[in-house]
């Protein structure tokens, strides 16, 4: 009971620094991702977002744990551990639990609460992008099942840090959750955070890891994963020219590829995503607390 008690007052305590705006703060403001007792990230318990639950101390081991059959990332809390579960945009609100496993098997429950995000709605004058063609949906298959083995990956190694930097300077033009329509055609809900930024600016690794994959992807265009450890996984996609190359280190702030506008975008932009237990979460979550939050249908 006391996991579900914080975990949704992790929710609220997001949900609050959203809404607050920073003006007149006499104290700086604790980024979004960093809670201020234990320096564990606060997450947001809703579909899109994470949940923070602690895992009761359970001798030397560390625990594992798993969301839906899937390994979650878990990190040391204290003399103890906590899970860092990723929650996907299509989960129902309700109730859902946790299996770990350390010297015994336990379940932790926890609650994600409704949450309600914005629409867009697009005109794509290049049709072949909107209802492609059977032999780009072809290669729409293959890329679909190759990038869904590259988002299940998992190391061992913890992350450095939970904390993300943005890869790159510029308005935050689309956020994540968005739900779009093109040419009145409902779509995939935005998983990532668009950053609008000229063709050929770096984009800077968002913490330190190594790369997993790169690719040339019919939606996402030139694409570059990083894996951070634990499931906790990096995307950047749209690029004109990726610097890197599958088994490279990077650290954190290492240019890894110049932005463009590849595959299926309406603009130059980079499109970044944040992977936890093979789900897309909102990247902002670990991002310093932004001065406002990006507005929806701006591109
Ligand atoms: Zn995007």
């Amino acid at each position: 009971m006391r996991s579900r008690v914080r975990a949704r007052a992790a929710g609220a305590f997001a949900l609050a620094m959203l809404l607050s705006p920073s003006v007149g703060s006499a104290q700086p403001l604790e980024p979004p991702a960093a809670a201020a007792s234990s320096g564990l990230p606060v997450g947001a318990s809703v579909p899109g977002g994470f949940v923070v639950i602690p895992l009761e101390a359970d001798g030397a081991a560390r625990p594992t744990a798993s969301f839906d059959g899937r390994r979650v990332l878990v990190i040391p809390d204290g003399e103890s551990y906590a899970a860092i579960v990723g929650i996907p945009l299509k989960t129902a609100p309700g109730n859902y639990r946790i299996a770990a496993r350390g010297a015994t098997r336990r379940t932790y429950a926890f609650q994600v609460e409704p949450k309600r995000y914005a629409e867009q709605r697009l005109t794509i004058t290049d049709t072949r992008k909107v209802n492609p063609s059977p032999g780009d949906q072809a290669r729409i298959a293959r890329e679909t099942k190759r990038i869904a083995a590259v988002k299940a990956h998992w190391s061992e190694q913890e992350p450095d840090s939970l904390r993300l930097d943005l890869p790159a300077q510029g308005r935050l033009s689309s956020p994540f959750g968005l739900r779009r329509f093109f040419n009145d055609q409902e779509r995939n809900p935005h998983s990532g955070l668009d950053i609008a930024i000229d063709t050929g600016t770096p984009v800077l690794a968002a913490a330190a890891g190594a790369v997993i994959d790169t690719g040339d992807y019919f939606f996402n265009g030139r694409t570059v994963f990083i894996d951070h450890g634990q499931g906790f996984l990096t995307m950047y996609c749209h690029l004109s020219e990726i610097r890197v190359q599958p088994g490279d280190r990077v650290g954190r702030g290492e240019r890894v590829a110049l932005s463009g506008m590849t595959g299926r975008a309406t603009g130059p932009h980079l499109h970044f995503s944040v992977v936890l237990n093979n789900t897309m979460v909102d990247p902002a979550l670990f991002l310093p607390l932004p001065s406002s939050p990006p507005k929806a249908g701006a591109r």
